[in-house]
């Protein structure tokens, strides 16, 4: 099957307050490099940032424009700890590995802070989610995970909330309380792609733009990476971080990692109604199968992330799609008009955790953050690049957590994850 191609950069209001956007030539003929890239998102983008600062010769080649894959199109939320609960770790790798995991989560926050600062890059970093709860008994259970963080893990910054609390932080009669996470927080996810981008050129990396990876051979001393257009780069390694965008090239991948479709709205500015949406300037995040995720921009609008979609493209009217996810949650916004709408694609795994892993003796891959990758990526990107160095113990770590590979074989893994994601997604309407 043909992989998704969303178009480069969507109409959206990312792109329509968008830092200045370079842009970067296609490779032509034949170049060599200590390590290749392929990926311009922020796990390939961090991961050649890391090692051009190392004294690496990189060559980061992007299939479409940098920044143009989730990276720059999604909810710009920073989650604390990985995507499943670390009770759900300590289940399935220790406790032991549950605290490195914990301990990882806590310095991928850290270093997109640290990024943003030693970079400058202007992105809108701002701290604060609010995680809250759409059944009345998810609120004893929220509050009693964030105890276990600050018993077990040593996590101070989280506070529980009850109903009243949430209402006064989030006008929604949809919650029954959560907790706030002042460790949490957003920024401009495309801004954030784009000054890493800028960082990586500086650095020393040349980046390629419109230049798709179609194969590579690892011949033992090195790899050959082929492009549509008939240019090559041979390289030492070659790090795979095409993310849910890289279907088609290697088939291990494609057992583990599958696409779907997220999608947000933005809405007019609400000047003095933006407040009463959400009172205070942090993130907001639900416990829904299918996640509704929303926040205020500086300019007072609504940013609103509602519904899925389990094809491989992009659906057509967008604005149409997310609007009653909105107003299930914001019934008062029913006369507000929606300026943007744009979708993107990201990679999900069987378990919600990411597929880290040696490919081959010269080819990795990290990929699949299962829609918590703004603060994950760029330090799976770093981490990648140390085991380019050969320093194994974080990629080792990661590569050890359980990830199977979709059932199904190649065609019917498809149909039964829609199958069974749609089943889900019918459960948040109950
Ligand atoms: C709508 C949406 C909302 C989201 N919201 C959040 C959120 O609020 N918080 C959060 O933590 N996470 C969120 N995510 C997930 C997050 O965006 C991703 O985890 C993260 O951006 C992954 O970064 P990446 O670099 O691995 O992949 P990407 O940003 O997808 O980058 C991969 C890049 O590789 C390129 N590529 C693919 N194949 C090839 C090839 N063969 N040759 C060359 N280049 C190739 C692609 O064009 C793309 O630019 C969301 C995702 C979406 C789509």
């Amino acid at each position: 099957m043909a992989s998704p191609r969303p178009m480069a950069h969507p109409a959206s209001w990312y792109v329509a307050t968008a830092n200045p956007m370079p842009d970067f030539p296609s490779l032509t003929g034949e170049a060599e490099a200590d390590v290749c890239v392929l990926g311009g998102g922020y796990t390939g983008l961090s991961a050649a940032l890391h090692l051009a600062e190392a004294g690496f010769k990189v060559v980061l080649l992007e299939a479409s424009r940098v920044g143009s894959g989730a990276s720059g199109r999604n909810g710009g939320q920073i989650h604390s700890g990985q995507r499943r609960h670390q009770d759900f770790l300590e289940a399935s790798v220790g406790l032991d590995d549950a605290r490195k995991l914990w301990a990882l989560a806590e310095e991928s926050k850290a270093l997109v802070r640290d990024l943003v600062t030693r970079h400058g890059i202007d992105c809108d970093l701002k701290d604060g989610l609010i995680l809250a709860d759409h059944k009345p008994h998810y609120v004893a259970e929220s509050h009693a995970y964030a105890a276990h963080l600050r018993d077990t893990y040593g996590y101070e910054a989280i506070e529980p909330l009850d109903r009243e609390q949430m209402r006064a932080l989030v006008g929604s009669p949809a919650y029954y309380g959560g907790v706030f996470d002042h460790g949490g927080g957003h920024l401009h996810p495309l801004n954030f792609a784009l000054g890493l981008a800028g960082a990586a050129q500086r650095a020393g990396v040349r980046l390629h733009e419109l230049t798709r990876v179609t194969g590579a051979v690892d011949s033992g001393g090195g790899v050959t990476v082929s492009t549509e257009g008939g240019a090559t780069v041979k390289a030492r390694f070659l790090l795979e971080c095409g993310n849910g965008l890289m279907d088609g090239l290697n088939r291990q991948v494609d057992t583990h990692v599958m696409s779907i479709c997220n999608y947000i709205a933005a809405t007019e500015p609400l000047g003095e109604r933006a407040r009463s949406i959400i009172a205070n300037d942090a993130a907001v995040a639900d416990s829904k199968f299918v996640v509704n995720y929303f926040r205020l921009s500086p300019d007072g609008r609504l940013l609103f992330g509602g519904g899925e979609s389990y094809r491989r493209n992009l659906r057509d009217n967008i604005p149409d799609f997310v609007r009653p996810f909105m107003l299930r949650i914001f019934p008062q916004l029913a006369d507000v008009r929606i300026d943007y709408g744009w979708g993107g694609v990201l990679g999900i795994t069987l378990t919600r955790l990411p597929f880290v892993r040696r490919l081959s003796d010269h080819v990795l891959v990290s990929a699949a953050y299962s829609g918590h990758g703004v603060a994950l990526a760029p330090l799976f990107g770093k981490i990648l690049a140390e085991a380019v160095q050969g320093q194994l113990e974080r990629f080792d770590l990661l590569g050890r957590l359980p990830v199977p590979g979709f059932p199904g074989g190649t065609l019917l893994r498809y149909p039964l994850l829609v199958a069974g994601l749609s089943y889900y997604a019918l459960r948040d309407k109950l």
